[in-house]
């Protein structure tokens, strides 16, 4: 982890609205934790990550988030604060081997041992070029700077907006945001669990300062996921927050 230091308060000029992380989240995950009161982020190195908001994770989708669809208003205001926007997309060819349909007599959301290790089978969603795969229809993109793409190669699942579930197969989006000159990352989408967990951790080791916008992500806590991401993303410094929070 590294980053912190390069949020100094003094830096901001009166017309930028300072960022408060403060740390209660992550003093609550990890026991007692002490870290200091807070941190000013600058804007301009900070990029907003909207992971996934796509129709097939909202209600009526295939792979649907409950309340899913409840984060947009949200996140379309919270996209007004920042200056770097960038959204993931999955986008799966349809004979993806995470799809339990592509496995015989396999149940959807049963495990399976890939090549790279464990791999949760899930109903077939966000198969490129479908309406699935399009972004919530409400959702701002606009104003988004890029898109990342990520699961369209058959034979690995990527729930990282870094690296593919392999976990060494690169996205590009790490030297996108380096290219950037972006230090921090705020995490908002779907699921908690899932793709917003495994991108908030590969953030943070790839040496963002990272945090996530509890209130807008929704989570699909498949046996225990959520509290084992929680815990996952304390150890790495993930900064567990909310929009009200961090706009104090
Ligand atoms: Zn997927």
């Amino acid at each position: 982890m590294s980053g912190g230091a390069d949020f100094v308060k003094g830096e901001l000029t009166a017309a930028e609205e300072p960022l408060i992380c403060p740390a209660k989240a992550l003093r609550f995950f990890t026991g007692g934790f002490d870290r200091q009161k807070g941190q000013v982020m600058d804007i301009n190195s900070t990029a907003f990550l909207m992971i996934d908001i796509q129709n097939d994770f909202c209600p009526g989708g295939t792979l649907a988030v409950a309340d899913g669809d409840g984060i947009v208003p949200l996140v379309n205001r919270l996209q007004e604060r920042f200056s770097v926007r960038v959204l993931t997309q999955d986008w799966h060819p349809a004979d993806h081997s995470s799809f339990a349909s592509n496995h015989e007599q396999a149940e959807a959301y049963s495990l399976s041992q890939m090549a790279y290790g464990d791999q949760v089978l899930w109903p077939d969603h966000c198969i490129q070029g479908t309406l699935g795969a399009d972004f919530h229809p409400d959702l701002n993109t606009d104003k988004v700077d890029a898109v990342v793409r990520k699961g369209y190669r058959p034979e690995i699942d990527s729930y990282s907006g870094f690296f593919e579930n392999d976990r060494k197969t690169k996205t590009g989006l790490a030297g996108y945001l380096r290219d950037r000159e972006i230090k921090h990352l705020v995490l908002a989408g779907l699921a908690t669990d899932f793709c917003v967990h495994y991108t908030a951790v590969d953030g943070a080791n790839l040496g963002f300062q990272v945090t996530l916008l509890d209130d807008a992500c929704r989570a699909i806590d498949l046996h225990g996921s959520l509290r084992a991401a929680l815990q996952a993303m304390a150890t790495c410094g993930v900064v567990v927050s909310t929009s009200s929070e961090i706009f104090a």
